[in-house]
């Protein structure tokens, strides 16, 4: 029963939104998802937030492309808003005429103008299966490792500085392990809006009286929470965590022997943060010294100090360097290793750890291989049996830059295919990514809804909703969870493994996968070799019966390994490599013209770029409308109240949207979420990369703000 109604049947999954990965059951009648129930998982012991309990019915939504559609002759690629029907722009196409114009484009472009011609785009909210399979048809069908996802976009520079320093992208210790820590510090991540069951555990924690922190600019709900805040200035997150290890280190609190048996290049550390003392740093970071002192006490000396971050840490030209900091700052504490401490980056999207484990990233084969590494390199090519890349691809936003290269250009990216990604609205610098999309000579769009990216393609391919396929996904925890499908397709969608194989049949690739479900278990093992040890123990049967399976998983009576790096790290030595870490400005700083800092992010009830929750009705009436975020002391120097039209504009670009007071948006910053298209956040932003993990700077860019305009 679901409230009063008697339902057909019951079918466990996993929700589909963020990387929490909480276990839910669909509830189906009439082949209809009528209602959702939180399932006793590891990840969420049956709670469940706003958008995995009401925000289903996406998938019944009269927009959702149940045909293929071709783009009609002589229409041009308009970057612009849409706000037709598609029929304006495509005609509805049999899958046959639809695949061999996508795949017969993707070939011709290939044996014309070489391997690098083409890129892909798949997503992180499809299964570690479609994932894995897309980043195979890229590499062995278009010949480079010109593959990416949004993970570019959110964890890249996390995961940059996790394995240089530690030798693991991963999570350290899972959500729940705050229950062991004593000292909690989350760090630019708002996880009541945006990981809200893992902030439920924070919160038991706080009430059963272990110290939160919470370092960010923006004040956030968890705040409420917190033994101390750190509101700190924007882009000076080097200069406070520099303090706090600098605090460490000179009050003697380092803990000597795990730095001298499991740590390298501590002295080098030790001179670099020589020079930040919370003296000198507070007026640079706004938080007084001795509160730093304090903070940085309270870490060192606790029981377990465990450390969560987000986006706040990793979208900035330092974001590498701002994980460094976090990575040693664990380190010289003795804080990793062991229950209640380590370092957890919280993983955005429901599939964004699986994605990139499965090596949907383009200088990676599966786990982390590396694709220029020659023993990698050699293995792949003969499990795959094909020639094989052996130099890194382009990144997310590289390829943008390629699309738009000098025809003379070797690299020119001519033709792409985006699987379930929709960098119309998620890349930085929208009407440069929309210019580049819509000069491709030919794109291939598989999506469930006519999203801002497919509007730009030649050819768009409709794909399967989340309940209605089974696969695998990943969660921020390293848990492997199986997802089973609930419902069908609507129309002539079609299951996206299955486009993807028949797209590699197509461009001359040999592939097999046979079973149920487009062949998904046979994948999911194919898949569970590449990536050797890792998943080794997590057999499809094991998943079938389990559910949820946390990984390193080495053998099939090994019941997963929730901390890791008790005894060593997998890097070269074994040590934590610690890295010291300068100050290096924001890209683009506020000046007379442009005198405000814009902060992008999520909000509670959309999801990423909207396609999914904005088409959720529960949702989409909590929130229907693009808001910006201001402090009251900003709106009065602008004249502006509550509910007014704002203008806001950078050297990009521009939106006119509501005004929403916020006095936790700190002052001289506007807040704006990035899943509206009609006030899409991302035509602001700026484009500039951190040199490591090549993930742009979402956080930070300067606009100005005025009263007035048409929304
Ligand atoms: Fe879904 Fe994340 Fe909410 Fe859990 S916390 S219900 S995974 S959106």
């Amino acid at each position: 029963m679901v409230g009063s109604q008697v339902v057909d049947r019951k079918v466990d999954s996993v929700c589909p939104f963020c990387g929490v990965g909480c276990l839910i059951t669909y509830n189906v009648r009439d082949e209809k998802i009528v209602g959702v129930d939180g399932r006793d998982g590891p990840a969420n012991h049956s709670r469940l937030c706003v958008k995995g309990r009401f925000g289903y019915d996406y998938v019944h939504n009269d927009q959702r492309l149940t045909k293929p559609l071709i783009r009609k002759p002589g229409i041009p690629k308009e970057i612009g808003e849409h706000s037709g029907h598609w029929s304006e722009v495509f005609r509805e196409a049999t899958w046959e005429e639809a695949l061999e114009l996508a795949a017969g484009g993707l070939k011709r472009l290939r044996d014309t103008h070489g391997k690098k011609s083409l890129a892909g785009f798949g997503s992180a909210k499809g299964s570690n299966e479609e994932a894995y399979l897309f980043q195979k048809l890229v590499r062995t069908g278009f010949g480079s490792n010109n593959v990416d996802h949004c993970t570019r976009l959110c964890h890249a520079s996390s995961v940059a500085a996790l394995l240089e320093g530690v030798g693991s992208g991963a999570v350290s210790n899972q959500v729940n392990d705050v229950e062991n820590a004593e000292l909690i510090f989350v760090i630019g991540s708002n996880p009541t809006s945006n990981h809200p069951v893992a902030a439920t555990w924070m919160k038991n924690a706080a009430k059963a009286g272990k110290k939160i922190v919470v370092a960010d600019p923006r004040g956030t709900e968890l705040g409420r929470q917190a033994w101390r805040v750190l509101q700190f200035k924007p882009d000076t997150d080097v200069a406070m965590l520099n303090a706090l290890i600098h605090v460490v280190i000179e009050e003697g609190l380092a803990d000597e022997k795990f730095v001298s048996e499991r740590a390298s290049n501590f002295e080098a550390l030790r001179e670099n943060v020589k020079g930040y003392s919370p003296e000198a740093m507070a007026p640079i970071c706004g938080i007084p010294a001795q509160t730093l002192r304090e903070v940085a006490r309270a870490f060192a000396t606790s029981k377990g100090s465990m450390i969560l971050w987000g986006m706040g840490v990793s979208q900035h030209v330092h974001g590498t360097d701002n994980a460094r900091c976090l990575i040693a700052l664990s380190t010289v504490s003795g804080q990793i290793g062991k229950p209640g401490s380590g370092l957890h980056p919280l993983r955005g999207q429901n599939n964004v750890q699986g994605a990139s484990d499965a090596g949907l990233i383009p200088m990676m084969f599966p786990n982390y291989q590396r694709v220029d590494n020659a023993q990698a390199h050699q293995w792949f090519e003969k499990f795959w049996n094909t020639p094989l890349d052996d130099r890194p691809g382009l990144t997310v936003v590289e390829i943008m830059h390629k699309a738009l290269a000098d025809d003379s250009d070797p690299l020119k990216i001519r033709g792409m295919y985006v699987m379930g990604e929709n960098p119309a609205m998620s890349d930085p610098d929208l009407n440069h990514a929309r210019h580049a999309l819509a000069s491709l000579e030919h794109l291939v769009v598989q999506d469930i809804f006519m999203t801002e990216t497919a509007w730009l393609a030649d050819v768009v391919l409709p794909a399967s909703a989340w309940p209605e396929k089974t696969g695998t996904v990943s969660n921020t925890d390293r848990m492997v969870q199986l997802g089973r499908k609930a419902i069908e397709p609507p129309g002539e969608a079609r299951q996206d493994l299955w486009i993807i194989q028949d797209i590699a049949r197509r461009i001359g690739l040999d592939w097999t996968y046979p079973g149920e479900e487009s062949g998904v278990a046979a994948v999911y093992e194919e898949m569970r070799q590449a990536m050797h040890a890792a998943i080794s123990g997590i057999t499809w049967e094991r998943l079938e019966r389990d559910s949820s399976v946390t990984y390193p998983c080495l053998s099939e009576d090994d019941p997963g390994q929730p901390i890791v790096f008790q005894e060593s790290f997998p890097t070269p030595t074994g040590r934590v490599k610690l890295v010291p870490a300068d100050i290096i400005p924001a890209n683009e700083r506020p000046d007379a013209e442009y005198p405000f800092v814009l902060i992008t992010g999520r909000q509670l009830e959309h999801w990423h770029t909207g396609s999914m929750t904005r088409r959720a009705t529960v949702l989409d009436a909590i929130e229907p409308m693009a808001t910006a975020s201001m402090n009251g002391a900003d709106m009065q120097r602008l004249g502006v109240q509550p509910g007014d039209v704002i203008t806001v504009a950078s050297r990009r670009g521009e939106v006119a949207i509501h005004l929403r007071r916020d006095d936790g948006t700190p002052t001289g910053a506007v807040f704006i979420p990035f899943a509206y298209y009609e006030a899409a956040a991302n035509l602001m932003t700026n484009p500039v990369l951190d040199p490591f993990g090549k993930i742009p700077e979402f956080k930070y860019c300067a606009v100005r703000v005025t009263p007035g305009g048409t929304p």
